[in-house]
């Protein structure tokens, strides 16, 4: 996987050292020796990655970071610090400015190539969800709603087979208000990860084989939402490193310290989060594109199209399409008796009820208001009849319950009729003939149905 890799070291040779092991890997690699360069290159060229030095004259690396990840245009981009191992606070500082991830001096070609990979498999994710939702969302720009989304508390399983550590862990996480539970069978059947946001699995000192576990995690199909953290010996690098190879996010180094974890949890699962509201972002448009958001029912844009296509099956084949336009009688009422959500509520009920009671083919819409519109493919005007009929008794049969008010709710519903048969038509006339027909039936006293002869 290559990627565009931005180093930020004041020392040249250290520049240079890192170019060669990248370019040996085919990363493609871009070097600035300061903080202001590199904020100047990261927002023109949107590098994949960032490698970033702390200790530099002018700004440090903390303050590089915090800019970019308070910049709209660069805060998605990775930022991986270069720090001494045995340096704590120097983690701890880099995680609070925001940094995604560590890489110890001297670098272990092993460890960094791991880590890029991980984050380049996050990227992937990332900037697919982004371009999809490109179009209808400014990406970076999060509502209140999902910003409390991303901050909120998360739900993490810890797997250690040490109680010891477990309970520390676990008493760790739940000081900073995560809810935290240890688990220690190494069978995962059994285990609920539905809400799940965290994985933190040991892979030292344990009795079952981790790694292997590791790799079972990945492949539920509930994977897609919990990122997993493995914790591990520093004489166990290469467990940490194949873990990282097989879907891991993270590796966090023991002896643990605890506020290294709690701010490694916290970034994971922020990034998760992220992740979470792009895609339903992208899922979101796909449906808000075609379907009314309160009944679920196709919207008036949809209805259009699939009318528009089925008149011109007709035109080729010759078999009748009909439609069934349905209005509330004394919708009005009922909002003006109950309130707007009440009245709400029994839209709700009634596209349910039209929806169990028209058959596979027909295709109900939700065009605006009280109204509604039934496209039934394929169909003469005497059987939509008969079809309009069944809705307009389920509607009219038994009264809509509406809990929350404690009422139920009389309801009757009109209905038009029309047809379209074989030749090129417009689609207007065909809906204008419809709503003669309901017209008509609203004049006829209401809880009926009327068709036009086509
Ligand atoms: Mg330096």
């Amino acid at each position: 996987m290559s990627a565009r890799i931005l180093v930020v070291d004041d020392i040249e040779a250290n520049r240079r050292l890192m170019q060669a092991k990248l370019e040996a890997r085919y990363y493609s690699v871009a070097l600035v020796s300061n903080g202001e360069a590199a904020l100047k290159h990261a927002t023109a060229e949107q590098p994949d990655i960032i490698l970033l030095d702390i200790m530099m004259p002018g700004m440090d690396g903390f303050e590089v970071c915090r800019r970019l990840k308070s910049n709209l245009a660069t805060r998605h981009i990775p930022v991986v610090m270069l720090t001494a191992l045995t340096d704590i606070d120097d983690r701890l500082r880099g995680l609070e400015a925001g940094a995604d991830d560590f890489l110890s001096k001297p670098i272990e070609d092993f460890a960094l190539f791991a880590r890029l990979e991980a984050l380049m498999r996050y990227n992937l994710v990332a900037d697919e969800l982004r371009s999809r939702g490109a179009s209808t969302n400014r990406p970076e720009h999060f509502s209140d709603f999902e910003q409390e989304v991303i901050n909120r508390p998360s739900n993490i399983l810890v797997i250690d087979q040490d109680d010891q550590n477990a309970t520390r862990i676990v008493g760790a996480l739940e000081a900073i208000g995560h809810t935290a539970q240890n688990w220690k069978d190494a069978n995962a059947s059994g285990l609920k990860f539905k809400g799940l946001d965290l994985v933190l699995l040991a892979l030292s000192g344990q009795k079952h084989d981790a790694l292997k576990l590791c790799a079972h995690l990945r492949t539920l199909r509930e994977s897609k939402d919990f990122s997993i953290v493995v914790t591990c010996d520093p004489e166990d690098q290469h467990l940490g490193v194949e873990a990282l190879r097989i879907g891991a996010y993270d590796i966090i180094y023991t002896p643990l310290d605890m506020l290294e974890l709690q701010a490694r949890v916290r970034t994971q699962t922020r990034r998760k989060r992220y992740i979470d509201i792009l895609r339903r972002r992208v899922d979101r448009g796909l449906e808000l594109s075609l379907v009314d958001h309160l009944t679920g029912l196709y919207n008036r844009r949809h209805m259009l199209e699939r009318l528009q296509l089925w008149m011109r099956r007709s035109a080729n084949s010759g078999k009748p399409v009909s439609i069934a336009a349905f209005d509330i009688d004394h919708f009005k009422a009922i909002n003006d008796a109950h309130g707007h959500e009440a009245g709400d509520q029994v839209l709700k009920a009634f596209a349910e009820r039209l929806r169990t009671n028209i058959r596979p083919k027909d295709i109900a819409c939700r065009p605006g208001g009280e109204e509604f519109l039934i496209i039934m493919p394929e169909t003469a005007a005497d059987m939509a009849a008969v079809g309009a009929e069944r809705i307009r008794h389920a509607i009219g049969s038994r009264p809509f319950r509406l809990e929350r008010w404690d009422v139920e709710v009389s309801v009757t519903v009109s209905a038009g009729i029309a047809s379209h048969y074989g030749e090129d038509g417009l689609l207007a006339d065909l809906l204008h003939q419809a709503d003669l027909a309901l017209y008509l039936a609203k004049q006829n006293g209401r809880n009926r149905i009327e068709r036009r002869a086509a």
